[in-house]
């Protein structure tokens, strides 16, 4: 009986827990949007103001602003990672640069504070190392900031970071470790086993100096995130004297193998973090397979982390900070979209623009314009340069996101008509001059060899007068196929309007459209539109007949 009563009342206390979970997390969603309609229209304030203390003013606001945004983030983190619903995105990175540029965000408040900040990294420009970019930030963020937040002035903070594995001082097995060592208050010897529990926070910090303004989450979630990896996190600290956390990362066997073929874009192009962006090279996150890859071109730096923080969750992010440097990026990694500021340094919003669409590498790529005002004017502006969409700021976060999504599933349908229409229409399913005139002359190119089962991938490079790695990329983004898909493609689709229109039989069709082998032809004209040739031409004359009737 009271083994019963014990089972119940822990039923309702994890039901009690759920709900607490889901009233949270909804709270934290619905912070996102008045938080976005605060930093987009301080965003703009700031661009255009020469005063430059009220500058300072208000980017002391877009500071706090952004901090906030990243805390409501942490705990939708949290949620994530307490339903066990987070994934590892690992990736191949620079090791020495994501340390280094994750290091450099905090020179700014040590300098505030007058605080040491020294890093000493053993690594060399050439190592590479496979992790989750985003998430190890978060962790050596959540360590730095603890750090900041708990040493006094005229303290000293230092980063260590090496290989492991190869000397008697790191006799952990390969990997790297990363400690962060503060001269700090240090932790009391009972709350160093509890510090990486969910919402524990010893006492340690009131003492009128350190105002612990955390919410007890962040040791929790960077040990979450460390597991994820297969790692360990461990605290060490005298009170009084100081704190070093130390996390270390196994060399995965994948890392191995990886480490060995791991492109020059993956080694180039592994950061999420876009401090001081100035090179393209080491502050983006490298694209992952599955999800969609946006660029997201803006000159302001508190700006482009809120737009990161926006989107992280469902799309591999790219950061670039001038229409220059995202036009050397959109043609570098052929990002799914491209997300653009109109006033920037160098090469504006509109420029950039007009460059992507007059680019034959890039013009498939949908391309968004974030005017400052809704007027007509800036939406012909954006228009003009041949932007797919724009979007006003200050924007509502539902209306971005569902934006993105419409852009993203147009693509899909555009292509999913090309391969099941029999007719063509190359303006159909493009966005821009340059596409159509591909595809036009692509079809047209085809069509001319359409008896030659030889016709291949070759001979349609050569003819449109295209690289071939150049004409797969065009495919793949304009119509989801590969070249020799392409082809069979545009085969069967004179098939069937054969079928359709003319008195020949099947057999004679499928040598007329260049297939050699009935039965491919008639495999793939299955796959194609549902049904064989032999049932196509059927339920077409069906359909003529009812008409003829009618
Ligand atoms: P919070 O958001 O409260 O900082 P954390 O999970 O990051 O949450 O940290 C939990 C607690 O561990 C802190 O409240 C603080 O008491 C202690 N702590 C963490 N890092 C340090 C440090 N470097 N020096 C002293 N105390 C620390």
């Amino acid at each position: 009986m009271i083994a019963e009563q014990e089972t119940l009342k822990r039923q309702r206390e994890q039901q009690l827990d759920e709900l607490k979970f889901r009233f949270f997390t909804n709270i934290s969603h619905e912070f996102r949007t008045p938080l976005a309609l605060i930093i987009t229209p301080l965003e703009l304030l700031i661009k255009r103001t020469t005063n430059e203390s009220i500058k300072n003013e208000l980017e002391k606001i877009l500071h706090s602003a952004n901090d906030l945004l990243s805390l409501v983030n942490q705990l939708l983190d949290f949620r994530r990672l307490e339903q066990k619903g987070e994934q590892l995105k690992p990736a191949a990175v620079s090791i020495k640069s994501f340390i280094e540029s994750n290091v450099s965000r905090f020179n700014e408040l040590t300098k505030e504070k007058h605080i040491n900040l020294v890093c000493e990294c053993q690594f060399t420009d050439e190592d590479i190392f496979y992790l989750d970019s985003e998430k190890i930030t978060r962790v050596i963020n959540n360590l730095l900031s603890n750090a900041i937040k708990f040493t006094s002035e005229g303290g000293l903070i230092s980063i260590q970071a090496g290989w492991t594995g190869i000397s008697q001082t790191h006799p952990e097995p390969d990997g790297i470790s990363i400690s962060v060592s503060d001269t700090g208050i240090g932790i009391h010897k009972k709350d160093l086993n509890n510090i990486f529990e969910r919402f524990y926070q010893s006492d340690n910090q009131n003492d009128g100096e350190h105002l612990n303004t955390g919410s007890g989450i962040g040791l929790h979630l960077s040990k979450g995130y460390v597991e994820l990896h297969h790692g360990t996190i461990k605290a060490e600290s005298e009170e009084g004297k100081g704190s070093r956390f130390t996390i270390w990362l196994p060399l995965s066997e994948h890392a191995v193998q990886e480490k060995s073929t791991v492109t020059q874009q993956q080694t180039t192009g592994s950061l999420p973090n876009d401090s001081q962006s100035t090179s393209s090279e080491v502050q983006n996150s490298s694209p992952t397979e599955e999800a969609n890859t946006i660029l997201i071109v803006e000159d302001n730096e508190s700006f482009r982390h809120f737009m990161r923080e926006l989107l992280h969750n469902d799309y591999n992010i790219l950061l670039a900070s001038d229409g220059q440097e995202g036009l050397e990026m959109a043609q570098h990694y052929n990002p799914d979209l491209i997300i653009s500021d109109v006033m920037m340094p160098r090469m504006d919003g509109y420029a950039l623009c007009r460059a992507i669409k007059s680019d034959a590498q890039c013009s498939h790529i949908p391309f968004v314009l974030l005017t400052a005002k809704n007027s007509s004017e800036s939406r012909s502006g954006a228009y003009d340069a041949g932007a797919d969409s724009f979007i006003a700021k200050p924007f509502d976060i539902d209306v971005l996101t569902s934006r993105i999504h419409q852009l993203l599933e147009q693509k899909l349908k555009r292509q999913d008509s090309f391969i099941h229409e029999v007719k063509i229409d190359p303006k159909e399913i493009t966005i821009s001059d340059i596409d159509e005139e591909f595809i036009k002359k692509a079809v047209d190119c085809v069509e001319k060899n359409i008896e030659n089962p030889d016709y291949s991938v070759e001979s349609l490079s050569t003819d449109i007068g295209v690289d071939r790695s150049h004409l797969y990329r065009k495919m793949q983004a304009i119509v989801g196929l590969k070249p020799s898909e392409f082809i069979r493609n545009i085969r069967l689709k004179r098939a069937a309007y054969l079928l359709e229109n003319s008195k020949y039989p099947v057999q004679q069709i499928s040598l007329m459209v260049g297939f050699n082998t009935p039965r491919y032809f008639s495999l793939y004209f299955k796959e194609t539109y549902g049904m064989t040739p032999s049932q196509y031409l059927q339920q077409k004359r069906a359909q003529n007949n009812r008409h003829s009737e009618a």
